[in-house]
């Protein structure tokens, strides 16, 4: 297990997916890891790509398996990550990127220490909104809820080692590739 684990977190709509993506085309030696859910699959979404997709009931009992090296509840849902999916990914790779919400951030940290965690926040609460409606699928999917949580989680990561603001995408990229580069070859 050698590489860095990097946690970035931000509330629903900021943008999060896509910095993460451009972050694992152009650092090759940067993996994601592919987090448990018990959400719907959506558009766009494919089992074992996006998340792995598993009922309640598998997840409790991963739960009681100590299967999770994180998890929480975030909008109504669980998340979690697999500690055989960190494990693998730290021995290959020279950074692994956790992209869960603040409540995970702060489990992965108790465990790694030397974890980096990254919170990156939209320019505004009214972008935020605005960005959530742009993606459709979040308005009959508990939109309310994604709203308020964005303020909770900017409260809870004041902690966190660096805050990005995702105005201009390409310029909130290069700063979040500076940010990894400086761990990592
Ligand atoms: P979405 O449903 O939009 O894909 O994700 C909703 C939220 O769940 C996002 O804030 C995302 O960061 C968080 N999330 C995704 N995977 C995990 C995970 O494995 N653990 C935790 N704690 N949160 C996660």
């Amino acid at each position: 297990m050698s590489g860095v684990l990097f946690v970035i977190s931000g509330p629903s709509g900021v943008g999060k997916g896509t910095l993460v993506k451009i972050l694992i085309e152009k650092i090759p030696s940067l993996a994601l890891s592919i987090s448990a859910t018990t959400r719907k699959p959506r558009i766009g979404d494919a089992d074992g790509v996006t998340y792995f997709f598993m009922t309640k009931e598998d997840f409790e009992q991963k739960i009681s398996q100590g299967a999770f090296l994180e998890y929480a509840n975030v909008h109504g849902n669980y998340y979690g990550t697999l500690q055989s999916t960190v494990d693998d990914l730290l021995d290959e790779y020279a950074g692994v990127i956790l992209e869960i919400d603040v409540q995970g951030g702060h489990l992965a940290k108790l465990h790694y220490k030397d974890a980096v965690t990254i919170f990156i926040d939209a320019p505004s609460e009214e972008e935020i909104k605005n960005r959530l409606i742009g993606r459709g699928s979040d308005v009959e999917e508990n939109f309310e809820l994604r709203l308020a949580n964005a303020q909770k989680e900017r409260e809870s990561a004041k902690d966190y080692d660096f805050h990005l603001i995702n105005d201009d995408l390409n310029e909130c990229a290069n700063n979040l590739i500076k940010v990894i580069k400086s761990y990592i070859q």
